[in-house]
């Protein structure tokens, strides 16, 4: 479903990303993981076009594929918006909209999809993550916990054929972490695609088909979560692993 070949990204002097390579799979689990500072999220806003990467190539088998090079335009990078869709660590839910207008908006004022509709099929969606008597609220009058599956529920509205999720439990007070687990979880058995930045490795063992550690900018060692976590054959791998399992 998606490929990305060779993406670089630099910060000034910082080379961020120096060469990544990735492949998700339809109905795929990519977990990435590694240490702060490692990349993780930078590769996630390049694949959703809020970055503009360097060099490289981002390419969805059923959609476009942006070659990146110097002069690239933020416009050219957002295609890859037509594609995927992103939840955020800070939830970033519009503060003067209601739940309601949160879910739709995109919906409604990218895709030009009818109101009716839009409506209709959000509040299908926030029923599903029991959240169908909150559609007239402000985000600030929910938990966090309830506003992350806000965050899911806006993503999953705009129908996209790869969800990214990044680190959507870190902000959140620990008793409300398993909720939102629980709803990622779901649509990953739902057969969902998704890339999924977290430091939750037991989620990520649970919930994962592959998982990708990243450190200083590279892949170090990527497969199957029972390798990577478990019988990391990298160093790196094994003591950032050791430290958070
Ligand atoms: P964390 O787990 O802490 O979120 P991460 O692996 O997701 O880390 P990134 O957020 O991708 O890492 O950041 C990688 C590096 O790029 C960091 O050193 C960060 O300071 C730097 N960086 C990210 N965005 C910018 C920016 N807009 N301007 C300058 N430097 C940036």
């Amino acid at each position: 479903l998606l490929k990305v070949a060779n993406l670089q990204k630099r910060f000034g002097d910082h080379e961020v990303l120096k060469s990544i390579n990735l492949e998700v799979r339809k109905g795929q689990v990519l977990a990435l993981i590694g240490p702060s500072g490692s990349g993780k999220t930078t590769v996630l806003r390049c694949l959703n076009g809020l970055e503009i990467p360097d060099g490289g190539e981002v390419s969805f088998s059923e959609g476009p594929t942006v070659a990146f090079v110097p002069g690239t335009t933020q416009k050219q990078a957002q295609v890859l918006r037509t594609r995927s869709a992103m939840v955020f660590q800070n939830y970033n839910l519009f503060p003067h909209m209601t739940v309601l207008e949160n879910v739709i908006e995109g919906p409604v004022q990218v895709q030009r999809r009818k109101r009716k509709e839009a409506v209709s099929a959000a509040q299908s969606l926030l029923g599903r993550v029991g959240l169908a008597e909150k559609q007239d609220q402000y985000p600030h009058e929910l938990s966090g916990g309830q506003q992350q599956r806000v965050g899911i529920v806006r993503a999953l509205a705009l129908k996209p054929s790869l969800l990214l999720f990044d680190e959507p439990t870190s902000a959140l007070d620990p008793e409300l972490v398993g909720d939102v687990l629980k709803v990622i979880k779901e649509l990953a058995d739902e057969g969902w695609t998704m890339v999924l930045v977290t430091h939750e490795l037991a989620f990520a063992r649970e919930v994962a088909d592959e998982v990708v550690f990243m450190d200083q900018g590279v892949v170090v060692e990527h497969g199957h979560p029972d390798v990577v976590l478990r019988n990391p054959r990298n160093e790196r791998t094994q003591q950032f692993v050791h430290r958070l399992l």
